[in-house]
């Protein structure tokens, strides 16, 4: 009978492991391969252009902490407005870069992550300013082109950024910066938008406090300069960073709401803007903002505001132009869902299963420790706790996804946490053996107990915020947290498989009976 019993455990274990990776990809896909259903298909009235000509340079990973060590970006500043914006969740380069120029968020935009691919469905000023007749260009990223519509004059990075050295990605920055500098001048476009992107690289690399870091932004900072002193005095700049980077172990990384992720700098200076103290913004603001300058509607989706006091405008001018802000507002307003109503409505359609799914584990790991040993499953309990921070540590993990240290590297974090878990899971199941014998059973029902509390931790989550995109973002932080705890209960299964497959090759125990 009890033979049969841990064989059971063990069938639910694996079945409850296949449940939650299957629960954590479908999770992450209604994130990757999300599509908003909030496109506002109308075109705003605009007003007269203020200036001529804009340049949007994009400072790739550009921490907030680090700009008052270059002096071409404290330059502009000085010149113009200037202040910190509030990227997007999750903090990374297309979903920040779709929001620069669309002026709406991830859940709005339909650009969620990295991953996003094909022709994003809200107006941009890429996609207004082809649609009417303005002359567009962008240097950099394929992404521009890819999600922004074709008709602008693209011309892409002149070659692939090399990795892990310092020196080289100076160097590539340079030669970068005289493609950038050279289309800047033949393209004479009104809306010229340019990528600097070298900083990013060695923020991911190297860490956004490392020496190497500074190293390279400071040739970020001298391309800058260029592309300043190459627009001149008649056209506005404005540079900007889509995001920070956390320094952690000698890497980067960003995609979560660490401060120094989340803040990033701009500045912008040129005609018609006003000279100004730090602005505290958002990065939906900027769209808005250049849509003014540049006489363009406020892309349909837009929902930052003008950033009003970065901008000299008459009074008569300005009033005229705040009744056309205030058109485009009302009018999203209309459009979206109410967001609040909207989350409580699937709060309350989630909380029933997290209920049900919670009473579940209550009930099973209650089950799991009837009749044991409690004081010795309460210490094995601490071991794996134990166990798994240490390995936490040494697996290089972390609750955020900044901490993957790229988009790309998520699999292989994941693969570690998987690891990690197991492993711990293995020392914790030692030790159990080594109190009560050789038994498997023992061991499994200690996997149930574990599972049961990391399952416990998933249905809250998902309970209070859900753990898939419906219309709205997810809550990053918790959401993480919760998809790395899915991937324990894997960890625990296998560890459990492992160690009740081994069990009958370990060594004897003091207290075994067989
Ligand atoms: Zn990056």
């Amino acid at each position: 009978m009890t033979g049969r019993l841990w064989q059971w455990m063990l069938a639910y274990l694996v079945l409850l492991a296949a449940a939650s990776a299957w629960f954590a990809d479908t999770a992450w896909k209604s994130v990757t391969g999300y599509q908003s259903p909030y496109a506002l298909d109308r075109q705003f009235e605009a007003g007269p252009a203020l200036v001529e000509r804009a340049v949007l340079v994009v400072l790739d990973g550009l921490r907030a902490d680090r700009v008052s060590e270059l002096p071409r970006f404290g330059g502009l500043a000085s010149r113009g407005a200037s202040g910190l914006i509030r990227t997007t969740e999750p903090s990374l380069s297309y979903p920040a870069r779709a929001a620069l120029v669309s002026g709406a968020w991830p859940e709005v935009s339909g650009v969620t992550t990295n991953a996003a691919s094909g022709l994003v469905p809200v107006q941009s000023l890429l996609s207004l300013g082809v649609d009417l007749g303005m002359r567009v260009a962008v240097y950099g990223s394929g992404f521009w082109p890819r999600a922004f519509g074709p008709g602008m004059d693209h011309r892409p990075f002149g070659s692939q950024m090399p990795e892990f050295k310092p020196s080289a990605l100076v160097r590539w920055q340079g030669d970068s910066c005289d493609q950038a500098v050279d289309h800047l001048r033949s393209a004479d476009a009104q809306l010229h938008v340019i990528d600097v992107m070298a900083g990013d690289e060695a923020g991911h690399e190297f860490g956004g406090a490392s020496d190497a870091y500074i190293e390279v932004i400071a040739s970020v900072d001298r391309c800058l300069g260029r592309i300043v002193d190459v627009a001149g005095p008649d056209v506005v700049v404005l540079a900007v960073s889509d995001h920070g980077h956390i320094d952690r172990w000698g890497k980067g990384g960003h995609g979560g709401l660490e401060p120094e992720v989340m803040a990033a700098p701009f500045a912008m200076a040129g005609p018609r803007v006003a000279v100004t103290g730090p602005l505290d913004v958002e990065i939906i603001d900027i769209a808005p903002t250049l849509s003014i300058l540049l006489g363009l509607p406020i892309p349909a989706n837009s929902q930052g505001r003008v950033i009003w006091e970065s901008l000299e405008v008459p009074g008569g001018q300005r009033s005229r132009l705040q009744a056309l802000e205030q058109t485009q507002r009302t009018a999203l307003a209309a459009h979206l869902p109410d967001r609040e109503a909207a989350l409580a409505a699937n709060r309350s359609r989630r909380l029933p299963w997290a209920i049900l799914a919670s009473l579940w584990f209550v009930s099973l790991a209650a089950f799991a420790a009837r009749r044991q040993d409690l004081a010795g499953l309460a210490v094995a309990f601490a071991v794996f706790a134990a166990a798994y921070a240490a390995l936490f540590f040494v697996f290089q993990l972390g609750t955020s996804i900044s901490t993957s240290v790229r988009q790309e590297y998520l699999n292989g974090f994941l693969a570690r946490n998987i690891a990690a878990t197991g492993l711990a899971f293995v020392a914790a199941a030692l030790f159990l053996v080594s109190r009560v014998g050789r038994n498997r059973e023992a061991a499994v029902r200690l996997a149930v107990i574990l599972t049961s509390v990391f399952g416990l931790a998933v249905a809250a989550v998902h309970g209070f915020y859900g753990l898939r995109m419906e219309g709205f973002m997810l809550e990053l932080g918790p959401g993480f947290k919760a998809y790395l705890n899915l991937f324990a209960i894997v960890g625990l299964a296998l560890g459990a498989a492992g160690v009740s497959l081994a069990m009958p090759r370990l060594p004897r125990f003091r207290r075994d009976s067989s």
